[in-house]
């Protein structure tokens, strides 16, 4: 029995990614003065449910993702992976990078079908062709709003 691949709609509509998400995105410090990047993989747990592994940060503009040839990470079926763009200043791009886009395309098994890549304003979507769509604006995507509300 083979699992189909969840769809991008199926892992946002996950609690568990999205609060992950939302944690890594606060902790990158986005615009701050601080800003690190963050993020991790989108793996499937034996019962189904998806949730987010993250990565240990290392640097306020780069990320590094184990080469997962076999598709798994800790034992777990990838399903996605994703990352901040923290830095918010004039002279940073805030859409997905080059590098971003050929890691989707060239490393499919490591970086999942649905790439994303979370800056400031803007959540964005990359697939396995390499074609990139905004999800969403961030704060929306990831509620942030509603956390300050009921924290
Ligand atoms: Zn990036």
């Amino acid at each position: 029995m083979k699992n189909e691949k969840p769809t991008r709609s199926e892992l946002l509509a996950s609690r568990s990614v999205i609060s992950e998400m939302r944690q890594a995105y606060v902790a990158s410090d986005v615009g701050g003065l601080h800003p690190t990047e963050q993020g991790g993989f989108l793996v499937r747990d034996a019962q189904a449910n998806f949730t987010a592994i993250r990565l240990p940060a290392s640097a306020s503009d780069s990320l590094s993702f184990p080469l997962c040839s076999n598709g798994l990470f800790q034992g777990q079926e990838i399903v996605g992976s994703f990352h901040t763009h923290p830095n918010a200043g004039p002279e940073w791009r805030q859409e997905p990078s080059p590098q971003d886009i050929r890691l989707s395309k060239e490393y499919p098994e490591t970086m999942g079908v649905h790439q994303f890549v979370i800056s400031r304003e803007d959540f964005y979507h990359i697939d396995n062709d390499g074609l990139v769509t905004v999800v969403g604006r961030t704060a929306e995507v990831l509620k942030l709003g509603d956390e300050e509300l009921n924290p």
